[in-house]
């Protein structure tokens, strides 16, 4: 169930991991056990840092994504945070001597760049330098090869590492390590550690078949003792330099984090920010706890029982920094961005979850949110909207064009993504390269696709009495056929209904009759022993007149966007959706026209009487219809109703200001109000136009820039 998905699991282990690197810090085990504190401390809290990596990679590294704004985000957060940091330890470096160390700059420039100005600091640089590696490496490669070459980086770095010891036997590679070590002091750094671990999250991100928990669980067990042994085995043998990198840490982390991913639940975000400033400012803390114990005079408690150290310093570092994420909370004000634009849509995400979460609500268990974001998404902007619900965990979309499938790939979302309509076969290819999945449209079509020679994914129309895609569902014959194609993957199968939004008796039983049709075959497919792939039925009205249809999909375009069709309809379930978007403009200038005057083409508005004219910069060409000129529509300036008077040109028309005395340039105009029931709602401005708001929203111009609030 997708219900609040987030990664709850991945969000939650952050905090162990962290105290696992106070732990590497502080050696708690150091008084009780020598081989525990190495098993605890540089061994299994060892998976720490690479999960972070990994987590980092998860929500920024992607096989498609051409625009880099994730990464460029990360890049830019993280450099943030490393310079703060720098700062935040300078008293700390001045205080250690560091600063008097001769000669400094190239040393300086070494630690900025791979080692931190302070020892745990490595990480932010390694993080950068690991996403970039990964990003440049995955968008060059596939995964495999990706995944190749990050590993031989890994290897080069392991005999740096644990393995140096025999690095060192072989004649002409000492001499290598030397080199890189006049350049980093570790290999455990941004080039040959942390690339192969962003790699590896990415591509657990891109890749949908998630491994099964009792898997990753076994393979998880098994690649941990195997580390251990062979820490244990390299630790014996004094081959160790460092002892961050092992062989059987790589499936070790990737085991965990497959693992990880099976916990589903509401996001933590606090968790994420307590974590990091866990990781931050632990160091500080350890000096605290020092100096505290020096002046209590406690040292033989606080610092020599090394259990207490530990627990002091987490302790310590718990309490400072959940009052620094507080703080840095309530001082994160949310500035608004001011618009600029002539002419804009602006979309409202939270409207657009709450309309995600309302529809789940509906939806039977076991159901998932087919989002229909085709046609720039109803005219939300396919790249906010899209990116926007791939954050909050759908993970199915429906399309209408190759195209469309493409560029959602491109701004980086994951999950299926169902192409609804034809696509030429010439075109099978980039199906298959960017992970589409395509709808046959009927047999002749499966069959041509079929006979490219290229295996990709489809889901299979049937027709039960739209007449218009799909195989007619009395061929059991034919849908045989289709799924016994070599070519194909049959992973889908659906029915669309012509008329789920009416409540006439005639067309309820229509409806019902095209249910009915389809389940029938799906009783043939049974009967003959074929397996039934993911079906679906329902679009926006199909859920809220049919909700107790039980479909592994629901695609919801219209609801999704929290509008109904038309403002007379009236559905089974009474939905509380929340309007997403709003056609906004803003007044260019107001001019007073004389009795008798007339306002724009044809001088289809005489003015009576003296009147005041606002011209908003709007027009057809951004898809409000001309329907709407000559007073059949009107938009909204300072909470007051102006008509719209004349003509509506391609990209102006003219609003009546006379009653609005305060009207003034620049003023905004609603032409659109994200609000149910108003007289701007989508619904009732598109009937006033004569149409329904799916085409009065999906025909807003691509030149309308999209603003997410
Ligand atoms: C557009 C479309 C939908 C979405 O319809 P809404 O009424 O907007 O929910 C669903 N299925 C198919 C086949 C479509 O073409």
């Amino acid at each position: 169930m997708m219900k609040n998905e987030s990664y709850s699991g991945i969000d939650l282990f952050r905090l162990p991991a962290a105290l696992l690197i106070i732990a590497i810090h502080t050696s708690p085990l150091a008084s009780f056990s020598k081989t525990g504190d190495f098993v605890l401390t540089r061994v299994a809290a060892r998976v720490a840092v690479p999960f972070f990596f990994m987590t980092s990679a998860f929500f920024v590294i992607t096989r498609y994504a051409k625009n880099a704004e994730r990464l460029a985000a990360f890049v830019k957060r993280t450099a943030v945070i490393y310079a703060a940091a720098i700062v935040f330890y300078i008293p700390v470096n001045i205080y250690s001597g560091y600063f008097r160390e001769q000669p400094l700059l190239p040393r300086m420039i070494k630690d900025v760049v791979f080692d931190g100005t302070f020892y745990h600091l490595w990480y932010l640089p390694a993080s950068v330098m690991g996403a970039l590696a990964a990003w440049y490496l995955v968008r060059k490669y596939d995964y495999p090869r990706a995944v190749a070459v990050s590993a031989v980086l890994y290897l080069i770095g392991l005999f740096g590492d644990s393995y140096f010891g025999i690095a060192q036997k072989v004649p002409g590679i000492g001499g290598f390590y030397r080199q890189i070590f006049q350049v980093s002091d570790y290999t455990r750094n941004g080039i040959f550690f942390a690339p192969v671990f962003f790699v590896l999250g990415g591509m657990s991100a891109d890749c949908r078949r998630r491994m099964s928990r009792k898997m990753s669980l076994i393979g998880f067990g098994v690649s941990f003792a195997l580390m251990l042994v062979e820490a244990m085995t390299l630790h014996t043998f004094g081959l160790q330099r460092h002892d961050s990198m092992y062989v059987f840490l790589l499936p070790c982390v990737y085991f965990l984090f497959q693992f990880l991913l099976h916990f589903r639940g509401r996001r933590k975000a606090r968790v994420k920010e307590l974590a990091l400033a866990l990781y931050l400012i632990h160091p500080m803390m350890i000096v605290a706890v020092r100096l505290a114990a020096k002046v209590l005079h406690l040292q033989s408690l606080l610092v020599e029982n090394s259990m207490v150290h530990y627990l002091a310093v987490c302790a310590a570092s718990l309490v400072v920094g959940a009052v620094a994420v507080c703080l840095l909370e309530k001082y994160k004000t949310k500035k608004p961005v001011p618009v600029a634009e002539r002419a804009y849509v602006e979309v409202d995400l939270n409207n657009l979850i709450h309309n995600v979460r309302t529809l789940e609500q509906i939806m039977p268990a076991g159901s998932r949110l087919m989002a229909v974001v085709k046609a720039n998404a109803y005219g939300h902007g396919a790249y906010e909207t899209a990116v926007y619900l791939d954050r909050i965990g759908v993970r199915a979309y429906a399309v209408a064009t190759v195209d469309e499938g493409i560029c959602l790939r491109k701004y980086g979302v994951h999950g299926e993504i169902l192409i609804l309509g034809y696509t030429d076969i010439r075109r099978v290819e980039e199906i298959r390269k960017y992970d589409l999945t395509q709808t046959l449209v009927d047999f002749a079509y499966a069959d041509a696709i079929n006979r490219q020679g290229r295996r990709i994914k489809a889901h299979l129309k049937i027709d039960t009495g739209m007449h218009r895609l799909g195989i007619d569902w009395e061929d059991l014959a034919a849908v045989k056929k289709v799924f016994a194609m070599s070519h194909i993957k049959v992973c889908g199968m659906y029915t669309h209904l012509c008329c789920p939004a009416s409540r006439k008796p005639d067309d309820v039983a229509y409806t019902k009759g095209q249910i009915a049709r389809f389940y029938k075959l799906l009783e043939w497919m049974e009967r003959d022993g074929m397996k039934i792939p993911a079906v679906h039925v329902q679009s926006s009205y199909g859920l809220l007149n049919y909700p107790q249809l039980k479909c592994d999909y629901v695609r919801a375009g219209i609801a999704l966007y929290g509008c109904l069709s038309a403002p007379q309809d009236c559905t089974v379930v009474k939905a509380q959706l929340r309007p997403v978007l709003s056609l906004k403009t803003r007044i260019a200038l107001i001019r007073t026209v004389k009795a008798g005057d007339t306002v724009g083409y044809d001088r289809r508005f005489t003015a009576e009487e003296e009147r005041r004219i606002a011209i908003l910069p709007i027009g057809y060409g951004d898809g409000l219809p001309r329907n709407l000129s000559c007073g059949n529509g009107s938009v909204r300036i300072r909470q007051r109703c102006a008509p719209i008077v004349g003509l509506i040109c391609m990209d102006q028309l003219a609003v009546d200001v006379t009653q609005i005395t305060d009207a003034a340039v620049g003023d905004v105009a609603t032409c659109i109000a994200a609000e149910a029931d108003a007289v701007l709602s989508a619904p009732n401005v598109a009937a006033r136009s004569g149409s329904i708001s799916n085409e009065l929203l999906s025909r807003l111009g691509e030149r309308l820039p999209v603003v997410a609030k």
